[in-house]
């Protein structure tokens, strides 16, 4: 970190710009009306009607001159291409395991481990949950049972690692049910409680205790480059990135990630340790992917994560990310905004149950939330509470352990004064939280309802917020 003269602390990009796209902002009527349009549901917005993108970082995250350039060089051969096995090299290479699979996503790794290792009756143990890898354990028969330490589910907490494994209560249920456990899987940067990171030591404590039991680990890599920052910070100064990453690679049987995320491009994989579980896995990537030199991935795009990858070892690369997320989330605290503390990867994450506690959880707080800051701003944030669950078999609803408005930074892509901007009107928000109501749903799928769902609120708030804003920002937009 930078120290200067005359400011407090404010992060430095270790990059240039030297690509722009231009922005949009609409006024707040054109805002009402796409809002609506969208049944309120921030994923049916269309691109051109937001101003910050703030609703993912998943396939959003800036590109770097190297990887524009390797795009160019990609070698296009359906099978056998130069550039896959380039990838595969640097995935062992960093790693250390010795077998690795190309997927299209995340998900698709998701899908084909699930596949492969979950029957009916299953128990999945795990530090959190993430969305897609719930449904696809599911839809296999299977069922998630989490583990994540107790200061993980408290939003305020100076835990450095809340995304740790609970180890004792893990070896309890395990001593009973460890005969229905496929495998026990971890995930970096634990992205529903707010990018929180394990250390390098609970891992290693998990793996004695799964060798016990002779048990598999997962490792959910997707958001490892957050974690890996946060190791190096809190717990492994000494150590270089690659280090920290051979280190705790090697904790693990099988590795797969997202490479929206991790590798900064598109696509993904699974490494694996042991041959026969490659071998176990291999069939299912010609069936569901492509064939095995490119796993449904564009050359160029597996040029860009081998890259993005090496770029991943880099602490001024992975550190930008970490270190906006928390200037942001400092602000807010300053204007007693409820925020996720410490700040995590991956975004800033607003305390939707503190922001709006006259809204209950089966009104989707966290969904109002996100159709208001958008409706005053033009932000696009993502719903991160109980209209991101499933209802239960019996059809009740499921409520989250935490409501929250993901406010997700893509590594390099916003500057300074546009984080100022979103803490100003988040700020205002927040002033104004009284004025925002609540939503039902209209059109509710099945499964993952919050991609595409539609809503409507519940009374005529938005009015009475749009009205407010046009009382206090006049002819501003
Ligand atoms: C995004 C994500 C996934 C799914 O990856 P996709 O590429 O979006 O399919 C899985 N796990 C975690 C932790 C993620 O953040």
């Amino acid at each position: 970190m930078i120290k200067y003269h005359t400011f407090d602390n404010i992060p430095l990009e270790m990059h240039k710009v030297r690509i722009v796209q231009k922005l949009n902002l609409i006024p707040i009527e054109d805002r009402l009306d796409a809002i609506t349009k969208a049944g309120n549901n921030t994923f049916l917005l269309e691109n051109n009607d937001v101003f910050l993108d703030m609703l993912t970082d998943s396939g959003v995250n800036a590109m770097s001159d190297k990887q524009l350039s390797a795009m160019m060089i990609a070698d296009d051969a359906y099978a056998g291409s130069e550039t896959y096995y380039r990838l595969e090299n640097k995935v062992r290479e960093i790693f250390g395991l010795e077998y690795f699979l190309p997927a299209h996503q995340g998900r698709a790794c998701e899908n084909v481990l699930s596949i492969t290792y979950v029957k009916e009756g299953d128990l999945v143990p795990m530090n959190y949950h993430f969305t897609t890898t719930k449904s696809h354990i599911t839809n296999n028969g299977g069922e998630v049972v989490e583990f994540l330490v107790e200061e993980g589910l408290n939003l305020n907490s100076d835990a450095p690692f809340k995304g740790n494994m609970d180890l004792e209560k893990l070896e309890a249920f395990l001593n009973v049910n460890h005969k229905s456990v496929p495998f026990v899987r971890m995930e970096a940067g634990t992205n529903l409680i707010g990018g929180q990171p394990f250390s390098l030591d609970n891992a290693k404590k998990l793996r004695k205790l799964c060798d016990k039991f002779n048990l598999k680990i997962v490792l959910d890599a997707s958001l490892l480059a957050d974690n890996l920052y946060f190791i190096k910070m809190r717990e492994c100064k000494n150590k270089t990135i690659r280090e920290i990453t051979r280190e705790l690679a090697s904790q693990f049987d099988i590795i797969y990630f997202s490479a929206r995320k991790l590798g900064f491009a598109k696509g993904g994989g699974i490494s694996f340790k042991h041959k026969e579980d490659y071998e176990r896995c291999k069939g299912l990537i010609p069936l569901y992917e492509g064939f095995l030199t490119y796993g449904g991935m564009s050359v160029k795009e597996m040029e860009a994560i081998t890259i993005g990858l090496d770029e991943t070892m880099d602490l001024d690369i992975i550190s930008q990310g970490p270190i906006f997320i928390k200037y942001m989330v400092d602000e807010l605290q300053k204007h007693s905004v409820p925020v996720v503390t410490p700040a995590g990867g991956l975004g800033c994450h607003l305390d939707v149950s503190k922001f709006l506690p006259h809204i209950p959880q089966t009104e989707y707080p966290s969904g109002c939330l996100a159709s208001a800051l958008y409706l005053i701003s033009g932000v696009r944030g993502m719903e991160r509470g109980t209209m991101s669950e499933q209802r239960n078999p019996d059809g009740t609803e499921k409520l989250a352990d935490m409501e929250l408005l993901r406010l997700a930074l893509p590594r390099r892509v916003f500057t300074m004064s546009q984080i100022k901007y979103t803490v100003d009107r988040i700020v205002w928000l927040y002033k104004n939280r009284n004025l925002v109501g609540g939503l039902k749903f209209v059109e509710e799928p099945k499964i993952l309802r919050f991609f595409y769902g539609r809503l409507e609120p519940t009374t005529d708030w938005q009015t009475k917020l749009f009205n407010k804003f046009k009382e206090d920002f006049e002819d501003s937009l």
